[in-house]
Formats: C-alpha cells, structure tokens, sequence
C-alpha cells in the first residue's frame, strides 16, 4: 500500500447481506460480502489483485454489527498492512433534505431513520450498516452517499404527484433512484465522450432494478423511478409502472394485507412473474419457453415506450448510455431497445454492438449510443475521500 493514499471501506448493507469494497486510493484492494446473516452468516473476501479469496464462517447469532466486527477481525488479521481511514455508505434515501453525500453524526442518523418508512425495505439495513461501523470502528468518520441525492434538482413538474399540495409537503415525491450510478456514467462520460454529458443524454441503469434518467447538462431532469424504487421500468422482480386502482383493488376485492401486496410488487413480480421462470435476464434469454420470450418483450417495450416520454423532456438526444447487468452485456436486448429508432436518430452499428464495444452506434448516427459499466462503489469511495479530505481520490 502507498502510505500517502487514503483506504476507505464502502458498505452496501441489505437485509441479510453486507457487500463491501476497500479502496486505496484508485485500486480496489479487497472486495467480498457477509451474506446469510440472521441465518448462517459467512464472509467471502477477494484481493483486488486477484490474488487471494478468504472465506469465514461467522457465529449463527451474528446480527450485523457482530458480523461486520468478527469478518473484521479476521481480514486485519489475514493483511496486516490494511487500514481504513473512512467508511462510505450507500443509502438508499436521502429525502427532500440531502442532495450531496453527507458526514453521518447522530442528528444525520436520526434524520436518515426518519425516512425508513420512504423505504422500509432498504433504509432500515442500510443504517443497521452504519450503527455496525460505529460497533467496529468507533473512530472512523462515515459519510451516507445516497441513491435519491443526483435528482434532487429535478423540476417541480417531476417531482410531485397529482395529489393534494399537502402530501407533496410531507414528502410523497417522485425522488428516483440509482442516482450514485447516474453519476458515476456522467463523469465517465465527460472521460470517454465529452462531447455529450453537457448535451442531453438519456442513460438507461438495466440491471437486477432498472430505470431511465434523463439527464440535460450533467444534471438529473426525469427519472422512471418515483416515490419508491418500484415505478417505471419492470424490473427483475419488481412490477414498475402500475394503475394505482390495481393496488386498490387487491385490497378491496382480494383482501391482501399491505404486506402481501409489497411481497407481491417487490418480489414475485417483473421478469419472475411474467416469465414464471426466473428474473435472470440470463436464464430467460437461453430459454426456449414462450413465456420468457413475453417477458423480454415487455420489458423492451416499457424501456423503448419510456425513452420516447425522455425524449420528449429532454427535446431530443445526443446520447444514449446503456449500463448496470443487462444494459452493459446484453447485446441481444440493447439491439431490440434500438431497432427501428432512426425516427430519434439513433443508428446502432450491429457489429459493434454484438462485440460488445463501448461506442455501439453507427458513423454518422445523430446520437451517440454507448455501452458503459458503472461503478457505484467507486463514486462513493470518491465522495468519502472528497468529503473526509483524504488523498487519493481522482
Ligand atoms: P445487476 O443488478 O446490475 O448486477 O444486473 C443483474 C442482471 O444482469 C441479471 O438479470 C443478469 O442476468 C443480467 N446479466 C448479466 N450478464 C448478462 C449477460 N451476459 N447477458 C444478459 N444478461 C446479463
């Protein structure tokens, strides 16, 4: 390790699972998870050059500041020279109040728990992953970098619902989400394309969750996701874009409980559900079932229906950017989001697109159309080190 450069720890805390990644300055030094806690808890760690994966099992009654502590102990112990000198934490929700990563001190904390019930099936683990911190590295400063945070300045008529002013007051907003990947592709691009994050770019984040960002001059303009991370795009599980009479519905004429009905739009809906075979972008593409074929088809169409509604905000493109899982691998579903879209002036170059290159549109084509991987990690590793005042970040 580079003494000068600065290591920090980012925590991605879920309900059963940490996923974490050590960063010294620009180089990953160890990536891993804790995954089964509340069951079986374990922690798999890789160096980040490639050399060396640990593994733990960690005690059954672990919660998550215990088995952050114990897979701590041992990886300290597995490479002496590690240290941390700031944790980074992706949260999911930053409300009205946090458009920029903040330092977490216990009025933050108590700011970010009031906004559990905006997310109450992220916000909840992810401050479980701070409290955990807090357990294993009292002395450490910790910083909250959240996913609404990049779309805080989106214009009013994309913030509020047509509901009475008084809701919109308390908080029920279209926030949207996958805000920390959004910015982590706008910087790249000012990298790789710099003719266009200062233009109008639509950046399509395809992956597990999926949504659209509209994005004009390097800012946040429109964003599929809304209140919850469940509008817009269906998503591997999740159902998007829903008639709220369908909800009303479950409840008066089904009798569902609110829990069943957020089971049912969280996790058996999307992909699983309209395919009945699985929310693997991967498994459906290899299948041969009819129904995985209707599930692709429905999912393409609500990006390509959705590109056209951030068209039309935006007044035209310059850009389209496809990441996260499927948008940065699928070739096959990149090719059908762009068939027959020479209307909005984009051109795919097949070939380019088959090899999987990062520029995938035609010579000559009015917009520009990338494949690009996002980084969530590494954007919240930058702003920890920004924040913190720590050397290394670029
Ligand atoms: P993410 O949530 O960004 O990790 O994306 C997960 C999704 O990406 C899953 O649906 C995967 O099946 C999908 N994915 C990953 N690699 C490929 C690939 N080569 N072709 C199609 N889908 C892929």
């Amino acid at each position: 390790m580079k003494s000068e450069d600065a290591t920090v720890l980012v925590l991605n805390s879920g309900s059963s699972s940490i996923k974490f990644k050590i960063f010294h300055g620009r180089d990953v030094f160890l990536a891993g998870r804790i995954e089964g806690i509340g069951t079986s808890p374990r922690m798999v760690a890789k160096a980040g050059s490639g050399n060396g994966e640990v593994e733990r099992k960690l005690a059954d009654d672990a919660d998550h500041g215990a088995a952050l502590e114990a897979a701590f102990t041992f990886l300290f112990a597995q490479f002496p020279n590690m240290r941390v000198d700031g944790v980074g934490h992706r949260v999911v929700h930053g409300g009205t109040a946090y458009a920029e990563p903040v330092l977490i001190d216990d009025g933050v904390l108590g700011d970010l728990e009031r906004l559990c019930p905006l997310a109450p099936l992220h916000q909840p683990h992810n401050l479980a992953g701070i409290r955990a911190v807090r357990q294993t590295f009292p002395k450490v400063a910790q910083v909250a970098c959240f996913d609404t945070a990049f779309h805080r300045k989106h214009p009013w008529v994309n913030d509020t619902f047509a509901l009475p002013r008084s809701f919109f007051e308390e908080g029920v907003r279209r926030y949207g989400f996958h805000g920390l990947s959004y910015e982590f592709i706008v910087g790249k691009l000012a990298e790789i394309a710099p003719d266009i994050p200062d233009k109008r770019v639509i950046v399509a984040h395809l992956g597990n969750g999926a949504s659209l960002c509209a994005i004009k001059e390097r800012r946040s303009v429109g964003s599929t996701m809304g209140f919850s991370a469940l509008d817009g795009l269906p998503m591997g599980t999740r159902c998007g874009q829903l008639d709220p009479g369908v909800v009303l519905y479950l409840m008066q004429a089904r009798k569902m409980t609110a829990e069943e009905i957020s089971d049912l739009l969280y996790q058996q809906s999307g992909l699983k559900g309209l395919s009945g075979i699985s929310s693997d972008m991967r498994e459906l593409e290899a299948s041969s079932d009819p129904r995985a074929r209707e599930a692709i088809d429905y999912f393409v169409f609500r990006i390509r229906r959705e590109i056209g509604a951030m068209a039309a905000v935006l007044g035209g493109i310059d850009g389209l950017v496809f990441t996260g899982g499927i948008g940065e691998n699928s070739a096959h579903i990149r090719a059908l989001v762009c068939r027959d879209m020479d209307w909005l002036g984009i051109g795919m170059d097949d070939a380019a697109n088959d090899e999987n290159r990062m520029r995938i549109s035609r010579e000559g084509s009015a917009v520009k159309v990338l494949a690009v991987p996002t980084d969530e990690e590494r954007m919240i590793a930058r702003h920890t080190m920004k924040l913190l005042g720590l050397a290394g970040c670029e």
